[in-house]
């Protein structure tokens, strides 16, 4: 799995965060996106595309390997 995020697009509300705390973060000035890892090992997988969809913005994309 390989994670982009689209910052320009993020309306930082955070779903990301609470979907998957261990793979998105926010920036602590503007609560824009901060991804912690592109790369996440495929216990996080689930929680990341649950991320993916739920992400007002459609703004995180992730690719399968
Ligand atoms: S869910 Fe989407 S719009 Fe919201 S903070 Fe995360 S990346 Fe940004």
């Amino acid at each position: 799995m390989k994670i982009t995020v689209e910052e320009d697009k993020c309306c930082a509300g955070g779903q990301c965060v609470l979907a998957a705390p261990e793979v998105f973060d926010q920036r602590d000035e503007d609560g824009i996106v901060v991804l912690l890892t592109d790369t996440p090992d495929s216990s996080k997988y689930e929680a990341v595309r649950e991320a993916a969809q739920i992400c007002p913005a459609a703004c995180i994309h992730v690719a399968d390997n």
